[in-house]
């Protein structure tokens, strides 16, 4: 009976188990990021390029911990331990949110609630670096590893996060984002119980559902681990090291890209110092930084979403539908939705190319993806053309760019996670993973900066300056990310035959 079992077309209970646990911490992640900028202008008192680049800071950040979670799960903790730690240290991270929200102001006059928010956010980075990479690789660890029902449950997986996503945003933008300042406590409130309705499932669940197909457990405390309570006396430093990094990089100078500068070198030194890696494996890696690179260009456009894209939706566009003004922060909420609805029908088209033998290789893949993201952007480029003041953009540009992006990502995410999957050499399996974690950090850091570039009409400041192009109104802010990814998409596009 246990093989027939093994075969079968349905999945394990324990990915049902993960999906929920991930699906409530990422209501709790991007449901406080949808709010996030907007209660920093709004409550906090800071300008709109302080906000931005404060906000690529922070999502940066929340990408370089990962490498430390993964690290430290790998060789002392196991998955089951470092994502019950990181789960309750991103509750405590929401809750400290909620205090901080709660007496807001203007850092002059408030400095508790800023320094609160410091500590809420470190928290946050914190505990995302020891739950998102392992819960990410737990749900490979339900099946055997050449399991073909491996690539259909990251799919599922994917759906969770993005069902979890569009749920939290929802609440939170209608809890949140009311024109009320004082409102936006009770959407971090209400991440901080999501997240720990998402630690207490899967530590009810874990026991029983978390095993391989043979019945081993998956993700225990690794049996040459030393150094439990060792690696928890390190978490407060840990803490204490992250909120430095963020002080200083929004508060004095640029500390975050030159870190993940380092944090390239030591990767590509450890691996190319490898005299074990064959000519293919050498090549493979290549491949991966590579695909890495176009990838920063991608998620850097991307991420606007949050930030100044929110700002826009705020500011600039007409927001009533049926007579009732939505809250601009829901509008992030197409990308989730776009996703969980697009996810069946772009498998269906590969699969149906792949049947013609024409299904296009993984780097065309993502280079369509960039393209569809510049395409979002032109659309909007379209609707801000000659912009008079006062006058407000129709909702429909914004709702266009959402779907070109969500399909776009749908082209370039999931493709680009299996393609490091299947040529990483095995030995550096995790650490190429890293690699892809750090190209997300770098792109988030860059989106916080681009997104400070967003012109204001009411700042008195000069226009922003990129690389001698003065942006002096919303059609030059948006031409730059048209630019930037069709000349990514089109040699990545070129190169494709190489890779
Ligand atoms: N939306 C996906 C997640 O949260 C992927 C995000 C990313 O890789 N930047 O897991």
């Amino acid at each position: 009976e246990q093989p027939l079992q093994a075969e079968s077309t349905s999945h394990p209970r324990g990915l049902y188990l993960l999906f929920a646990t991930e699906m409530w911490e990422r209501f709790s992640y991007y449901g406080m990021r949808a709010v996030l900028v907007l209660f920093l202008t709004k409550a906090m008192m800071m300008d709109k390029a302080f906000a931005s680049k404060f906000y690529g800071g922070y999502t940066s950040l929340i990408y370089l911990t990962p490498l430390i979670g993964g690290f430290i799960a790998d060789r002392y903790w196991g998955n089951r331990r470092s994502i019950l730690t990181g789960g309750v240290l991103m509750a405590l991270g929401q809750f400290t949110l909620f205090f901080a929200a709660s007496n807001y102001g203007p850092a002059a006059t408030h400095g508790l609630s800023h320094q609160l928010l410091y500590l809420g956010l470190g928290f946050m980075i914190l505990g995302n670096g020891f739950f998102k990479p392992n819960i990410s690789s737990m749900v490979g660890s339900l099946y055997s590893a050449t399991d073909k029902r491996k690539d259909a449950a990251y799919t599922i997986f994917y759906m969770g996060i993005n069902l979890g996503s569009f749920i939290g945003n929802t609440i939170t933008s209608l809890l949140g984002d009311t024109g009320h300042p004082g409102d936006f406590r009770w959407a971090f409130l209400a991440c901080g119980i999501a997240m720990l309705l998402g630690t207490s499932i899967f530590q009810w669940g874990k026991t029983k559902y978390l095993h391989t197909p043979e019945g081993v457990q998956v993700g225990e405390t690794p049996a040459i681990s030393g150094g439990i309570k060792g690696v928890f006396a390190l978490l407060p430093v840990l803490l204490a090291v992250m909120l430095g990094i963020l002080w200083l990089d929004s508060a004095k100078f640029p500390t975050i890209a030159p870190l993940l500068g380092l944090a390239l070198v030591a990767i590509i030194i450890m691996i190319f110092s490898d005299k074990s890696l064959s000519g293919a494996d050498v090549q493979g890696v290549l491949v991966i930084f590579i695909v890495s690179f176009f990838v920063v260009f991608f998620w850097a456009a991307f991420e606007q979403a949050p930030a100044s894209l929110t700002f826009f939706a705020d500011e600039q566009m007409d927001r009533t539908l049926f007579g009732y003004e939505l809250p601009a922060s829901i509008f992030q909420n197409l990308n989730a939705f776009f996703v969980v609805a697009g996810a069946p029908v772009m498998a269906l088209l590969w699969t149906a190319l792949g049947k013609r033998g024409s299904e296009p290789p993984s780097p065309v893949k993502m280079a369509i993806g960039l393209a569809l993201l510049a395409l979002g952007y032109l659309v909007m480029c379209l609707g801000v053309h000659n912009l008079q003041p006062g006058v407000k953009v129709s909702m429909f540009f914004l709702v266009a760019l959402y779907f070109f992006h969500s399909i776009g990502e749908l082209c370039l995410s999931p493709i680009g996670l299996s393609l490091v999957n299947k040529l990483a050499p095995v030995k550096f399996a995790s650490l190429l993973m890293a690699v892809w974690f750090l190209a997300n950090a770098a792109a988030n850091y860059l989106a916080g900066y681009m997104s400070s570039l967003y012109p204001d009409p009411k700042s008195t400041a000069p226009a922003p300056v990129l690389l001698g192009f003065t942006i002096t109104s919303l059609y030059d802010f948006f031409l730059v990310f048209v630019v930037s990814a069709s000349a990514a998409a089109l040699i990545l596009f070129v190169i494709s035959r190489q890779l």
